[in-house]
């Protein structure tokens, strides 16, 4: 495995072998008229994008394997002077299909899938982040979603992908809040952490964060698995959180999400 990894950054090897990894599909779409192309994370190797020679055609050689959500074992090669992988097999493992028998699962789990792949780097092997979208998607299988999975989640990908935002203290000056919540204390993406009252307003793009809000995200932030956090948080203060969350991803990814507004009926109606 070690081997056919490095092999791919050398652009002259001229012979790659198959590479064997658990995988998530991210995403698939036609390319010409008997191919697809499929975004999947992979537990070994990061975010890598495959060509699936025939699968548009034929749907015996991926039988429902390229759905997203699908966890599969994917076997790939790298192909010389190629950045797409060429998709030899795809094995399914766990096709998470009760993710599909509710709109709002399929919400919440087409977000968190568009804000893995927006958050994470091509071909860099991150285990943890692997790990925390597969208990994502079996967490929202079996269990009800909440503002409270969806605010964890969110946070956790940020700390895991290399974002993690500075709530404790102000980016700039290093004031606590827990110490000073007359002051009105605002996000600040740019920043990618909140800003005390003097500090922010020296910025122009800010959002205004309420001393719940702020509690219940740092609250979240704290906690250690997606079935800790089933804690009472006011569910006004968890949606205002998860406004200025949606907000910073989306500065950090530099596009609006798609499947935000699908999610927004179920989570902020
Ligand atoms: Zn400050």
């Amino acid at each position: 495995m070690k081997n056919a990894k490095s092999s791919y950054k050398s652009a002259t090897a001229p012979v790659h072998s198959f590479c064997l990894t658990p995988a998530i599909v991210l995403r698939s779409w036609p390319f010409g008229e008997s191919d697809k192309i499929v975004s999947f994370l992979t537990e070994g190797y990061g975010k890598l994008n495959g060509i699936a020679k025939g699968a548009k055609r034929s749907r015996k050689r991926f039988v429902n394997t390229l759905e997203p959500f699908s966890l599969v074992s994917l076997t790939f090669k790298d192909r010389t002077h190629r950045s797409l992988a060429f998709v030899h097999a795809c094995d399914l493992v766990r096709p998470f299909r009760n993710l599909t028998t509710s709109l709002e699962k399929i919400a919440y789990a087409s977000y968190i899938l568009e804000i893995t792949e927006g958050l994470t780097a091509e071909r860099e092997e991150n285990r943890a982040l692997f790990e925390h979208l597969r208990e994502g998607l079996i967490f929202l299988e079996e269990k009800e979603p909440s503002l409270s999975f969806l605010t964890f989640f969110e946070l956790r990908l940020l700390k895991l992908s290399g974002y993690q935002p500075a709530l404790q203290y102000c980016r700039r000056c290093g004031r606590s809040w827990a110490s000073d919540f007359q002051t009105q204390w605002r996000f600040s993406p740019r920043d990618g952490g909140v800003l005390c009252e003097s500090c922010s307003s020296l910025r122009k793009e800010v959002i205004p964060l309420s001393s719940d809000a702020l509690k219940a995200l740092a609250n979240l932030q704290g906690a250690n698995s997606l079935y800790s956090p089933q804690l009472p948080l006011p569910s006004v203060a968890l949606k205002e959180g998860l406004f200025v969350l949606l907000r910073f991803i989306q500065f950090l990814m530099n596009k609006e999400l798609k499947s935000a507004p699908f999610l927004d009926a179920f989570s902020f109606a």
